[in-house]
């Protein structure tokens, strides 16, 4: 179930030809505000289990005056750093300090009444059925026959799995809850940015967290954030669909891929726009598509960190599509560029969250931070393609041709990130099993981008040749 090429233009499509009709949301947003998290196979646990941290792309700055800059990999989460981190804001944000215990407190509060709303659903009830009478009207087109009696099945089935082992998913819970601090410092550690800590006190809600069984989704989705639109307050709702829960033959129940949905969108929930500017919440198609990538580098590292405690929690790579892993490393690198300014280093998150909802704001910043490392600050114009691709590239290709570009304009400038360095950011030191290593590296077609960046490179050697004679 891989999130493949053809099925996203058909969703775009269907994206356009269904807009008129409000009954007929189930495909609008599908790229910028859902999750797709596409699920393949059931994930192996355990396997080689060491302990290690993970290595985070970083800028470092040339002790020697003129030299280019240098991309590096750092570890990312550490309980040094974490503890340092946790007690400074303690010391010094203590009204955030509160804050996020509270948040904390009532998202596994959250997760406790969702056990008790999957072990409490009743098949057989008449809600169910007006849930499955709804799902099949909203599903009429020719395109999707089938596809109503697949979703109810599968939605039942899975009920019925968790169902008849309730203790499993009370164990997953429990497991959840007891490292939820970790798990929101964490994030908070990776965003840091105090407007962001001071927008999230102001203006964001903990999440409710539902199950969302027949709910007009597509089988690529496992859970998503939507804000609460009924109510006047603004509680962001996360959904979780069934295929949050995946099972393997023997109905054991994939915790992994649980906790790092779970973790994906809760950095979502945390960053749902800032509240006051919630009704102009960035939907531009650079926000919609970076603000995964940016989520997922999130959650990569935090779900890492844990899994330095627990030997079968690991990051999920090459799960979710193509388009997830490269979305992941140009968020990685914007955020390096950034970061690596003290002044503005947490533009990236003040953007990710809506407190800068401003693209050309953002880029602008982009532009200086490039000048100021001495690189070719057009890499500006390649991020905004992001906006304007052409749709029959196809998502994932755009992507990759994108950051091939980058690649490119990074090299003339004497700075090397090379593909095998490319690699190093999604595996170095990573818990990572050896199966999705190599499925990354085919999905994004790792062989053929040095070649990319070659012809690249020539192209604007090239150019800038013809413009000087
Ligand atoms: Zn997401």
């Amino acid at each position: 179930m891989i999130e493949s090429e053809p099925k996203i233009q058909a969703a775009e499509r269907l994206e356009k030809e269904k807009k008129e009709e409000p009954k007929k949301k189930f495909f609008s947003g599908l790229k910028s505000r859902f999750l797709a998290f596409a699920t393949a196979g059931f994930l192996t646990l355990g396997g080689g289990w060491e302990k290690g941290f993970a290595d985070q792309l970083k800028i470092k700055i040339p002790d020697k005056k003129g030299a280019p800059v240098e991309f590096v990999l750092e570890t990312a989460i550490t309980d040094e750093k974490l503890t340092n981190f946790k007690e400074k804001i303690i010391r010094e944000e203590p009204e955030f300090a509160r804050w996020i215990e509270r948040y904390i407190e009532s998202v596994k509060s959250q997760l406790d009444e969702l056990t008790d709303e999957v072990l409490d659903y009743d098949l057989q009830s008449r809600t169910d059925l007006e849930k499955e009478r709804n799902l099949r009207s909203v599903l009429q087109e020719p395109e999707a026959e089938g596809h109503a009696d697949y979703l109810i099945e599968k939605g039942h089935r899975t009920v019925i799995s968790l169902k008849k082992k309730p203790e499993i998913l009370k164990k997953h819970q429990e497991f959840l809850k007891s490292n939820l601090d970790t798990i929101a410092w964490g994030i908070v550690f990776m965003a840091d940015s105090e407007d962001v800590r001071n927008n999230q006190i102001k203006f964001i809600f903990p999440p409710e967290i539902n199950l969302s069984i027949h709910d007009l989704e597509t089988e690529e989705l496992s859970a998503r954030v939507l804000p609460e639109r009924s109510s006047g307050i603004r509680v962001p709702q996360i959904d979780i669909l069934p295929s949050t829960f995946e099972f393997n033959t023997n109905d054991e129940f994939n915790l992994n891929l649980y906790v790092n949905i779970i973790i994906h969108e809760l950095i979502h929930a945390l960053n749902i726009g800032s509240g006051k500017q919630w009704r102009t919440i960035n939907t531009s198609s650079m926000h919609g598509k970076l603000k995964e990538g940016i989520t997922q580098n999130i959650a990569f590292e935090v779900v890492q960190y844990l899994g330095t405690k627990h030997e079968n929690i690991k990051p999920i790579v090459s799960v979710l599509g193509r388009g997830y892993d490269i979305r992941l490393i140009l968020a990685a690198i914007l955020e390096s560029i950034f970061r690596s300014r003290q002044y503005g280093g947490d533009t990236l998150a003040k953007w990710h969250t809506g407190i800068i909802n401003n693209d050309d704001y953002m880029l602008n910043r982009l532009s200086d931070a490039l000048r100021v490392l001495n690189l070719d600050s057009s890499i500006v114009q390649d991020i905004n393609g992001i906006n304007n691709y052409d749709p029959r590239e196809g998502e994932s290709w755009a992507f990759r041709r994108i950051l091939i570009d980058i690649l490119a304009k990074l090299r003339l400038g004497n700075v090397n990130l090379s593909p095998e360095f490319l690699k190093a950011i999604i595996a170095n030191n990573r818990r990572l099993d050896d199966w999705q290593v190599k499925k990354f590296e085919e999905t994004i077609q790792l062989g053929s981008i040095e070649t990319g960046i070659q012809g690249k490179v020539d192209e604007i050697k090239q150019k800038k040749g013809n413009a000087r004679y």
